[in-house]
Formats: C-alpha cells, structure tokens, sequence
C-alpha cells in the first residue's frame, strides 16, 4: 500500500463517500479533472469495500489477507479494466528508447474493447470467494468505444449481486447518457492552488509554480512532468515554439525524437492553446513564465492562422500514433508552425 492512502485535497470527498456505504449504489462514476487522482481515490475505495476489517475513517485495513492481495493486483473478487495500451506503457517506453524505431506492428488498444467488457461475465457468474463484495474498477470510462459500451450497458441494466463498478473519467461529456443514468455520478475535487503547491513541495518539485499553471492546476500531471526524463526535450521544443525558425527544424526534431510524438503535439497544442487566448483575451494559461515571447509572437499572427495551427495540430495528434517516420513527423510539425510566424 502507498504511503498516501489519498490526496489532501480529496479527505472532503472521502468522508462524503464514508454516508454512501449503508446503500451503495451498483455503479459509481468519479469524475473530475484530469492529474488530481481519481484513480488512485477509486482504488482506495475499492480496497476498502473488500477489506476484512476497516477503519473506523473507512480505509482499507492494510493489513488483512484481502489487502494483501488486493496491493499485488491478485484480488479474486476484484477486477481492473483499462486499455491495453495502459498496461503495456512500460514496454512502449523501451521500444522507444531504441533510436527512436518504434515498432508499428502491435500497437495496443487505446480503447476498452469489447472482449474486455464480456470477459467480466465470467468474473460475475460465481460467487464472491470472499463471500463480500465484488468490485471491478474500468478507466479511463472514456475509452469505452460503442460496441464495448453498450456490453457494459447491459451489464449495468441487469446488475449482477454484491458488485459494484467503479468507472473513472475526466472526459464525462464523451460518456453515453445510457451509461450515465446508470452511474452514480460522484464528482472529484481538484485542489486549490496553496494545497497543490505545498504537495509538489513537498515532493521536492522545484518551479512549483509553473509546472501547475502548464497542467492547469492539475498535481499528478505537474509532478509527473516535473519529474519525467523529457523535460529537457520540453525545453527545447518551447524554445523552439518560442522562437521559430524553419531552419533549425531539422536539428530540433533530430533531438525530439525519443519524445512520444502524442506529448509533443500536446505541448504544442497548449502553446497555440496560450497563443491565441493572449491575442484574444490578453491571458495566458499554461506558460505564465513564456509571457513576454508569447507576447512577441502573438503580435505576428493572426488569430485566424493560430486556428488553422490549432487544427493542424489537432489532425496531428489523431495520427501521432501511427506515423510513417518520427523524424519527419516531427521536422512537418516544427516547419509548418514556423511558417505561420514568417
Ligand atoms: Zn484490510
């Protein structure tokens, strides 16, 4: 079990979920932003409803047979439903490290597919070895596709005994409205800002401050930037961003190439994103720090052509998965983002 059984700013929402447990609904959907650990509150919750004796503040024990099984993911009576590509993250971060060729053949699933909604029902079809609760937890609920949904629904129309589904999302809005009628909705809350700065202190995050504005406030994305092994290629892309020149593309995208390309389209993304709400409304969201070159910038484009680069990278990241070569992939985008500016 992790040290922080859950976040700070999420003691409010546990103790609210403390009144559900006299009447637990057969599916509850946390909700919320993304990076604030809805995921990690659902798991909580799920050790708890399994565990054999829990404390009086509603946690998990941590020290019964069910927990123990429940932190090696071995839980008989507990199910995590996610996409493939969850599961395999780590081995996508090897297969990347090897000089930028990443293997096209086997992509994995970003959706929920269907096989993984209907392999429950055998799950669900025996008693409980526990004799307790059954809990399957499925994120992100968003990557339910129709086909995987709609077994879901059925599911959650005929609801099995003594199991509960927990379903996470930060996308609510792409939920079927059949799924969410069926769903307890249970919002999640984000953190003010002095609570997530003194948690990313806490964790030794320096430039607290601006790592939380580039996230929207979020703490887990913030950290998990903060620390992740990219930041100096993040660097480089916004000095790049902030001043482009299509004759250094080459060099720059030579040197992004071990980045994902999903990431640094969404860097780019939330460049444009401060680009065009500084032409429009005079503010920025995610670069605080980028203000005066966001300034210069902005003043040589129009808000039209930062649209049509915002759409452009749109129609990039749909395909960012599957590009024919990352170099050029990389070398188009910083080419043509170059080019609104000349
Ligand atoms: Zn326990």
């Amino acid at each position: 079990m992790g040290t922080e059984r859950i976040y700070p700013w999420q003691q409010h929402d546990w103790q609210r979920l403390q009144q559900l447990r006299e009447r637990l609904p057969h599916a509850m959907l946390f909700h919320g932003v993304q990076g604030i650990g809805k995921v990690a509150f659902a798991e909580r919750f799920a050790a708890s409803l399994l565990c054999e004796q829990p404390l009086a503040d509603g946690h998990a024990c941590g020290a019964c047979d069910s927990c123990g099984w429940f932190g090696q993911y071995a839980h008989p009576d507990y199910r995590r439903v996610r996409p493939d590509a969850l599961e395999t993250e780590a081995t996508d971060d090897v297969e990347a490290d090897d000089g930028g060729t990443k293997k096209s053949t086997k992509a994995p699933s970003k959706d929920i597919r269907i096989e993984q909604v209907r392999a429950l029902a055998a799950f669900m079809n025996v008693s409980t070895h526990r004799a307790g609760q059954r809990v399957v937890l499925l994120y992100p609920a968003e990557a339910l596709n129709s086909a995987s949904a709609n077994a879901l629904l059925k599911t959650l129309e005929e609801p099995p005994p003594e199991t509960i589904f927990l379903l996470v999302t930060d996308r609510i809005d792409r939920l079927l409205p059949t799924i969410l009628s069926r769903c307890r909705k249970y919002p999640l809350t984000a953190p003010d800002l002095p609570d997530a700065l003194a948690w990313l202190n806490a964790h030794g995050v320096t430039h607290a401050e601006r790592w939380l504005a580039e996230f929207g406030g979020a703490p887990l994305a913030a950290l998990e930037a903060a620390q992740g092994g990219d930041s100096a290629e993040r660097d480089e892309l916004l000095a790049f961003l902030a001043s482009p020149h299509a004759t250094a593309a080459l060099v720059v995208a030579e040197r992004l190439q071990k980045v994902a390309l999903a990431q640094l389209v969404a860097w780019q993304q939330r460049w444009l994103y401060d680009l065009l709400s500084l032409k429009l409304s005079g503010r920025v969201r995610y670069f605080p720090h980028q203000q005066q070159a966001l300034a210069r910038l902005a003043a040589r484009v129009t808000a039209e052509r930062l649209q049509q680069a915002a759409r452009d990278a749109e129609s990039r990241r749909a395909v960012a998965d599957h590009p024919l070569s990352a170099r050029l992939f990389i070398e188009q985008m910083l080419i043509e983002y170059s080019h609104h500016f000349s």
